[in-house]
């Protein structure tokens, strides 16, 4: 049983729209994600550079576009940096 209701197709359909949208990182990449490759080095899944998307969350939405930095943790290996304690 492998047919497709219409509801379906119109979801494949936009799956590979939203796909679409995103830059995927190829093995030519000299900056591919270490994660989204096997041990020979090669990339086995998809990884969008834009938005670091992953596989499946590629067809769910369409790319973002560029993420503003995000907000990192303050690093704590340092917790002692001055600035951070200014206070009264
Ligand atoms: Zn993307």
């Amino acid at each position: 049983m492998t047919e497709r209701t219409p509801e379906q197709l119109a979801l494949f359909a936009k799956q590979r729209e939203n796909q679409a949208t995103h830059t995927l990182y190829t093995d030519a990449d000299p900056d591919k994600p270490e994660g989204a490759c096997d041990r020979n080095g090669e990339l086995v899944l998809g990884v969008c550079r834009v938005c670091g998307t992953y596989e499946a969350g590629l067809e769910d939405a369409p790319c973002p576009g560029k993420r503003p930095t995000p907000p990192r943790k303050p690093d704590l290996t340092f917790p002692d940096e001055p600035h951070l304690h200014e206070g009264p």
